[in-house]
């Protein structure tokens, strides 16, 4: 049973089994991104992930489909890049469908759904495991399975490596630069740094985001209506996603609250949790939802999701009124056009702040750098707000941290002191948009809906 008893650890030599340039540590989309990013702009690149493949959410979280409003607007492409260079990939592959094809290839899908853009991009998690092991491949990525990383290596303020943990035993990798792309930012969290783990307040005690366990169905109609309020579910919606076979569905129609990302506990009542209503939820589909009468589970993702675990402190924190005034900040690394989508962390429910059509707004490089800790830069879910954690943002900000973290190596400068001009012309150079071409600010500003 569980205890509060100590046990003090002997020390104990451990075998440096790695030295790099640069370490990404987690392998979602943040890191896929670092880790290209970081290879192409000369450095030697190790990328650890806990689990056996890329992909994080997407593929071990059943998080089928990028949000297409984060990377195009009105038709207009904000987000390319390595981005751009894994969705070629991956739907030459077969593995996904370019959100401008979506019209024509899932004609259904815009039907009563609430966003204004309404296409996304759907893919197959299975293809994209693959397509994301050519891609390191390609680039000369060392990666690393079954490797979690449990504590970082400091003198002084710096990180200089992390302790690894896998079959083979308790180990060091040392790096010049360490990207924490762990969507939890454990590895800052090691440090010591600062982090903020909630989502807000509720009677003076702090609320976390909701977790949700992806599931997915077949044998459903392909005109199935994919968006539809509905206060007696536990998410308070049916929330479907189109996957590439036309009668299989992706269902986030989960939702659990009250689970604090940083215990193992709780983390384990959530899991259980979450996969007690899949089954509730495809019964309630069955009897209550048309197209959905036949239909059979054919997966339940490894590990449920999390708007927001860990945020990192950062030098700058991007707001809820920088998204919906479409700022366009001098320090920009990456363009996003994904508006605010705040989980109810009380129930079922959201709410959302969708950015008008053909209208983006920046993320700044401060934005990625944590406070307290030197040699060591963010990207993905842990740099802060809900509207720059969709996935192909994810790819944005981690494109970004892994050219500062070989850049700061070749003009030997600490990150923090990084020329931002010398980082730009890179991120262009590899094909990154950084809103040279905005146009004017829209009004109305926005467009608010609330599910709660
Ligand atoms: C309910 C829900 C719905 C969502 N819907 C969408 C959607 O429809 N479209 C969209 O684009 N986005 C969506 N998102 C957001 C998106 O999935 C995530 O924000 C995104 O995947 C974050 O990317 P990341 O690279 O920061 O982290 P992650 O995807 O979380 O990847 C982190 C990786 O690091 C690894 N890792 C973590 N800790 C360690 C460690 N200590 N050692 C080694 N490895 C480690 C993990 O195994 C994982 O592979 C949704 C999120 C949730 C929770």
């Amino acid at each position: 049973m569980q205890t509060d008893k100590k046990y003090v650890e002997p020390g104990k030599e451990l075998p440096v089994s790695y030295e790099v340039d640069v370490l990404v540590c987690g392998g979602g989309p943040s890191g896929i991104a670092a880790a290209v990013s970081a290879a192409k702009n000369g450095a030697e690149v190790m990328l650890i992930e806990r689990f056996n493949c890329l992909g994080g959410q997407g593929t071990i979280g059943l998080v089928t489909s990028f949000m297409s409003m984060s990377a195009y607007t009105g038709g207009r492409q904000v987000i390319k890049g390595v981005w751009e260079e894994f969705t070629n990939l991956l739907e030459k592959m077969g593995g996904c469908i370019k959100p401008l094809d979506m019209a024509e290839k899932k004609p259904y899908f815009a039907v009563n759904r609430h966003e204004p853009d309404t296409a996304i991009c759907p893919f197959d998690p299975e293809l994209y495991k693959i397509a994301a092991d050519r891609l390191m491949e390609k680039y000369g990525v060392k990666v690393l399975f079954h490797t979690y990383i449990t504590s970082a290596i400091m003198e002084g303020k710096e990180v200089k490596g992390v302790i690894i943990e896998n079959k083979s035993g308790r180990q060091a990798v040392f790096a010049k630069r360490i990207v924490d792309c762990t969507g939890d930012g454990d590895v800052i969290a090691y440090t010591g740094a600062p982090f903020e783990t909630g989502v807000g307040e509720k009677d003076g005690v702090e609320v976390k985001s909701p977790v949700s366990t992806m599931f997915c169905f077949d044998g459903a109609a392909p005109d199935t209506v994919t968006w539809k309020v509905d206060q007696e579910l536990a998410y308070g919606a049916v929330n479907l996603f189109p996957l590439m076979k036309d009668d299989e569905f992706r269902a986030e129609m989960t939702r659990v609250t009250g689970i604090n990302p940083c215990s193992a506990e709780d983390l384990t009542k959530g899991e259980i949790a979450c996969r007690r209503q899949i089954l509730e939820v495809m019964d309630w589909l069955r009897k209550n939802y048309k197209g959905t009468e036949n239909i059979r589970l054919t997966k339940i993702a490894n590990m449920m999701g999390m708007m927001v675990s860990r945020r990192i402190v950062a030098e700058y924190k991007v707001t809820t009124d920088d998204i919906l005034n479409y700022e366009m900040f001098d320090d920009v690394i990456s363009m996003n056009a994904y508006g605010v989508d705040i989980h109810n962390p009380d129930g079922g429910g959201c709410e959302l702040y969708w950015l008008i059509p053909g209208h983006a707004y920046s993320i700044p490089y401060r934005a990625l750098l944590p406070m307290g800790v030197e040699n060591i830069i963010a990207a993905g879910r842990c740099i802060a707000h809900e509207g720059i954690a969709v996935m192909s943002t994810c790819y944005g900000t981690g494109e970004a941290a892994g050219a500062a973290a070989a850049l700061s190596i070749k003009e030997n400068v600490e990150l923090r002191k990084l020329p931002i001009d010398k980082l730009q012309d890179a991120l262009r150079k590899q094909g990154v948009y950084l809103g040279e071409n905005e146009p004017e600010k829209p009004e109305p500003r926005y467009i608010h809906i609330k599910t709660l």
